[in-house]
């Protein structure tokens, strides 16, 4: 395993963080602070080919590879975690699930406009009673000729109001449980399909997220991914590839409390001293560096998995598992750190700690990820195999 980043990895580091400088950073405080979902900010994302990075270049993507998508994650997290969202529902739940998953007309219909950034996709899987047990959801899909029928709703989807494609779930059985589960893509402007914004977030005020509705909306037989009955699997290698780009993104979101907490170490006195000189502030940030390396070293090696095409389930669950919750815990020192100014405004660190908490809870949420672990660690848990896998890097011509 080489540890060095190619030339065209550094390239896509530097694309990411050069929209990052250009479009967030100058804007996010205000954004955060009104609630405002910015536009300008995604399609400027997808202009710049962040939001295809990893889709094969026969699909309008950029060709790159996994580790390429981990990093434009962590670039855009280290400026904000609503715009890393982004890429996690756009790139990594919906269109790696279709290239995943997709008939070949499928692939070529849905992910070019996708890839280039033109259209935006969400992901609708969880329901106002029904998260983490996925297999407990309502919405169904009634089979009805040459199309289906869906009823149901789905709650706390990620660019709801923006997006104009969404992958979502529902159930052809509604008596089977996870083997019940179907997939289909619906578009914004479908009859019968109600979307609508959740205001007063704790965190990423600056992005959208809200509720998906449908009422007896229709959807050609042609718009269902994969077979009947194979939606919970799908959902599920979905969330193998959404959860790498929230572990890259809390790295980078680690990174972003180191810097902080050293530049204000270094200029707030007490007792006659800088602060970074007492024991106890290095202390927080070593944690930080600490708990910053071991998130980047476990989000490559599940990168770097996915890149072989091998099956890394575990391994990038636990990613997301270390790495939110270490983004939580830095964040939470970090304002500690400021002290009182950490508990204002006046300082991005109040923002850190806020978004920081989203990431334990979407895509599996703390509690779940420790149970998928143990369930490994005592052989309670054995992937099975698929009908289609990820596509290995670099991709073959007839991905
Ligand atoms: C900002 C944000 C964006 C989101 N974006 C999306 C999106 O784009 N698409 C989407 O589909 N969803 C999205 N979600 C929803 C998210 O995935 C769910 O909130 C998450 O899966 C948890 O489900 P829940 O909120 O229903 O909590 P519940 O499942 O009701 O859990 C409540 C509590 O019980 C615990 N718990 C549940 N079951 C067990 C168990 N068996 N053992 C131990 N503890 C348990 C949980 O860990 C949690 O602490 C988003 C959520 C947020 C906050």
């Amino acid at each position: 395993m080489d540890f060095a980043l190619s030339p065209e990895q550094r390239a896509i580091q530097d694309l990411a963080r050069g929209v990052a400088d250009r479009y967030i950073r100058p804007r996010i405080a205000a954004l955060d602070a009104e609630e405002r979902f910015d536009r300008e900010i995604m399609a400027a994302m997808g202009e710049a080919g962040l939001l295809g990075v990893c889709i094969p270049e026969r699909y309008g993507g950029g060709g790159m590879d996994y580790v390429s998508l981990a990093l434009a994650a962590l670039e855009i997290e280290k400026a904000d975690t609503a715009y890393r969202e982004i890429i996690s529902v756009h790139l990594g739940l919906t269109s790696l699930a279709i290239l995943q998953w997709g008939t070949r007309a499928q692939k070529e219909r849905w992910l070019p406009p996708l890839a280039r950034g033109e259209r935006f996709a969400g992901f609708g899987l969880t329901e106002p009673a029904a998260g983490s047990d996925v297999a407990g959801m309502i919405t169904t899909a009634r089979r009805d000729g040459d199309s289906y029928v869906l009823n149901g709703e789905k709650l706390w989807i990620s660019l709801a109001d923006v997006a104009d494609v969404f992958l979502v779930f529902a159930k052809t059985d509604p008596e089977g449980s996870h083997r019940g589960v179907s997939a289909f893509i619906l578009e914004r402007g479908m009859k019968g399909l109600k979307t609508g914004s959740i205001p007063g977030k704790l965190g990423v005020r600056a992005g959208n997220t809200g509720s998906l509705v449908f009422q007896d909306l229709r959807v050609p037989a042609d718009q269902r991914v994969g077979e009947e009955g194979e939606g919970f699997r799908i959902a599920m290698t979905a969330l193998d590839n959404g959860r790498l780009t929230v572990a890259g993104g809390a790295t980078g979101l680690i990174e972003a409390c180191i810097e902080a907490s050293v530049a204000y170490a270094e200029q707030r006195k007490a007792f006659g001293k800088a602060i970074g000189e007492y024991q106890l502030v290095q202390q927080m940030i070593a944690k930080m560096v600490r708990d910053r390396d071991a998130s980047y070293l476990l989000t490559m090696r599940a990168a770097w998995m996915k890149n072989q095409g091998a099956r890394n389930t575990r391994e990038t669950a636990l990613a997301k598992w270390y790495a939110s919750e270490a983004a939580w815990r830095a964040a939470t020192d970090a304002v500690q750190i400021h002290g009182a100014y950490g508990f204002s405004r006046e300082f991005p660190v109040e923002r850190y700690l806020r978004n920081s908490k989203g990431a334990v809870i979407y895509e599996g949420t703390t509690q779940v990820q420790e149970l998928m672990q143990g369930e490994y660690a005592l052989g309670l848990r054995r992937d099975g195999s698929l009908r289609c896998e990820l596509p290995a890097w670099p991709f073959a011509e007839d991905v």
